[in-house]
């Protein structure tokens, strides 16, 4: 117990001090992308938040007592069950991310857009993960965001107004790229829904790509600007097709191709805003 206490110690003198801003900023940032995703998939607005188990307000017991029940991550008052794994996870990564990136800075965009970056990116990526979803109102959030971050970027080397027409145009080149894909998807889907009918299947409405990405690759290329939007496309779709190709030889492994291979559609939102996190971070 003795040598814990010491060991303990010794880690407190040698933190320096500042880290405990990065550590408080990571914290509330991970209760805001908590937040966010708990309502706006729902309500689409800024609601109070409810209970992931059984939809109770978060605590009847008035205003002041739901948030704080809601902020220090309690278990519901009305059914009894903990905050859910998410809300584990994105606290502890968000203040991972933060105190590794307040020491470590992005030098494209130093550290408090960094920081309004990676908070961005968390709220998009778990809301597509658990909805397969990508909101407007965060793509519009994030146009305004992409803008800033790819003028900051391309700026400094151009100046200000041919800094914001490389974001505008990386923002216009990403959307039409993936705007054209999703066309092409629309028309994969309609020759598929044809097939399952002919086979006396009911046609169901996977959707081969998600029309949140065509959105989400717009926001992207605000952020990277032009060129760099083309090494983002490029990076999300070669991973994205990796992974779906290790996904159809395991079908494949599994003698199930035939059923289940037009079924797998490829959701591209994480694998861009992974592509875009490594060319924005790392
Ligand atoms: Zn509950």
């Amino acid at each position: 117990m003795d040598n814990l206490c010491l060991l303990l110690w010794a880690i407190m003198v040698m933190m320096d001090i500042t880290l405990l801003f990065p550590l408080l900023l990571g914290w509330l940032a991970g209760l805001f992308i908590n937040y966010v995703a708990d309502v706006l998939p729902f309500t689409r607005s800024f609601s109070r938040p409810t209970c992931h188990q059984c939809q109770a307000p978060f605590s009847s017991a008035g205003l002041l007592r739901l948030w704080a029940d809601y902020l220090t991550l309690r278990t519901c008052r009305n059914c009894g069950k903990r905050r859910s794994l998410r809300t584990w996870l994105v606290q502890i990564l968000t203040v991972a991310s933060f105190v590794y990136f307040w020491l470590f800075p992005s030098k494209a965009l130093g550290i408090p857009l960094g920081m309004l970056v990676l908070i961005y990116f968390g709220i998009i990526t778990v809301i597509d993960l658990e909805h397969r979803l990508i909101l407007h109102p965060t793509s519009l959030a994030g146009a305004a965001l992409g803008l800033i971050v790819g003028t900051s970027i391309h700026s400094r080397a151009d100046g200000i107004l041919i800094g914001a027409g490389k974001s505008l145009l990386g923002g216009l080149f990403g959307f039409g790229v993936m705007f054209l894909l999703y066309q092409f998807g629309a028309l994969v889907a309609r020759f598929r829904a044809r097939k399952m009918q002919a086979a006396g299947q009911a046609a169901d409405d996977e959707e081969a790509l998600g029309g949140g990405d065509v959105y989400l690759a717009g926001v992207l290329g605000l952020m990277l600007g032009w060129p760099f939007i083309w090494n983002g496309l490029l990076l999300g779709v070669l991973l994205g097709g990796l992974i779906s190709f290790l996904f159809i030889v395991a079908l494949l492994l599994r003698r199930r191709y035939a059923s289940d291979a037009l079924m797998t559609f490829i959701p591209y939102g994480p694998y861009f805003i992974v592509s875009a996190f490594y060319l924005l971070f790392l």
